[in-house]
C-alpha cells in the first residue's frame, strides 16, 4: 500500500545519495592513496608454476572499510573515473611486476570504458617505459561486454596493443553473449573460462562437456585456456583432464598484497 510506496521512495533516494557520496569519495581516493592492488596467481596445471599474476583493485575506505570492486568499478565507469583509476592500476602493476622473476607475467583488467578511450595506447606505452617491464610480460584482460559493440575501433585498438607486444585475454568467457566468431576475429592469446562453469562441475556432465569443448577449441586456435575459480583439488584435476592449460582460484592462492605474492613466485605452487 501507500506505506510500502513511501518506503520504496526513501530506499531509492538512499541509493542515489549513497551513489553520490561514493562518487565523491572515489574522486579523492587516488590522491589519498586509498587503493591497493592485490595479486592472484595463474598456475600452469602441468608444471605447477605461476605463469601470471592478476592484479585486482582493493579500496580501503577510511570510514566504510573495504569496498569491493563489484561496487565501486561500476560507479567509476559511469563517472569516467575509471580512466584515471585504470591508469593508476596499470602503472602500479607494471612497477610491481618489474621486480618479479622474468618468466612471470602480470595481468591487468581493462574496462570497456578505458578501451574506448583514445589515450589507452599511450598509457600502456608509458607504463611499460616507466617500469622497464617488457611488453611481453603484460596481459590485458577484457570481457565479452566490450566485443558486443563490435566496432572497428575495438579491433583497431586491439591490433595496436598487439603490435606493442602486449597480449590480450578474454575474461569471464561463457557469461555474456559469447560468439565463436569472437575467438577468430579478435587477437586473444588467452581464454579465461568463467568461474560459474567450474563451480557447476560437481553437478553433472554438462559443465565438464563445455569446459572440454572450450579447451579443445582453444588448443586448436593456439590459445591458452584458463579455468577460473578453482577451489578444490577435484576441480583442478577435472579441468586439467579436460585439457585446460592454466588454473586460477583459491586453491592456488587468494588475491594477496604485492609483498606476499613476490615471495611465492620462486617455487611451484602445486606438485
Ligand atoms: P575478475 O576479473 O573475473 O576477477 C576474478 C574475481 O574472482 C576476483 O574478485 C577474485 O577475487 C575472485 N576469485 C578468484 N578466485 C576465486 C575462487 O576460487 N572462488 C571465488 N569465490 N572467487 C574467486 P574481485 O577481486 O572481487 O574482483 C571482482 C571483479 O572486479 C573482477 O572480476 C573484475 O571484473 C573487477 N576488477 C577488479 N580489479 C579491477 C581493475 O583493476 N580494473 C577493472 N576494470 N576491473 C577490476
Ligand atoms: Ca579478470
Ligand atoms: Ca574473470
Ligand atoms: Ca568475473
Amino acid at each position: 500500500g501507500g506505506g510500502n510506496h513511501r518506503f520504496f521512495a526513501i530506499e531509492m533516494e538512499d541509493a542515489a545519495q549513497e551513489r553520490r557520496s561514493l562518487e565523491l569519495d572515489l574522486r579523492e581516493a587516488i590522491a589519498l592513496d586509498q587503493f591497493q592492488l592485490h595479486y592472484q596467481p595463474l598456475v600452469d596445471l602441468h608444471t605447477g608454476r605461476v605463469t601470471t599474476c592478476e592484479a585486482l583493485l582493493r579500496w580501503t575506505h577510511p570510514v566504510r572499510g573495504n569496498i569491493p570492486p563489484a561496487v565501486f568499478i561500476p560507479v567509476a565507469e559511469e563517472t569516467g573515473l575509471i580512466i584515471a583509476l585504470g591508469e593508476w592500476a596499470l602503472n602500479r602493476a607494471c612497477a610491481d611486476a618489474s621486480s618479479w622473476p622474468r618468466e612471470v607475467r602480470v595481468a591487468v583488467n581493462l574496462s570497456p570504458v578505458q578501451f574506448r578511450d583514445e589515450g589507452l595506447g599511450l598509457q600502456v606505452v608509458a607504463a611499460l617505459a616507466k617500469s622497464g617491464l617488457s611488453a611481453q610480460r603484460l596481459e590485458l584482460e577484457v570481457t565479452e561486454r566490450l566485443l558486443l559493440e563490435d566496432n572497428d575501433n575495438t579491433l583497431d585498438t586491439m591490433h595496436q596493443l598487439h603490435a606493442l607486444g602486449v597480449s590480450l585475454s578474454l575474461d569471464d568467457f561463457g557469461t555474456g553473449y559469447s560468439s565463436l566468431n569472437y575467438l577468430r576475429k579478435f587477437p586473444f592469446q588467452k581464454i579465461k573460462i568463467d568461474r560459474s562453469f567450474i563451480t557447476d562441475l560437481g553437478d553433472g556432465r554438462d559443465a565438464r562437456a563445455i569446459i572440454g569443448a572450450v579447451a579443445s577449441l582453444g588448443a586448436g586456435l593456439d590459445k591458452t585456456v584458463v579455468a577460473e575459480g578453482i577451489e578444490t583439488e577435484e576441480q583442478m584435476n577435472l579441468v586439467r583432464s579436460q585439457g585446460c592449460h592454466e588454473g586460477q582460484g583459491y586453491l592456488f592462492g587468494k588475491p594477496m598484497p604485492a609483498d606476499d605474492i613476490r615471495s611465492r613466485l620462486d617455487k611451484p605452487i602445486i606438485a
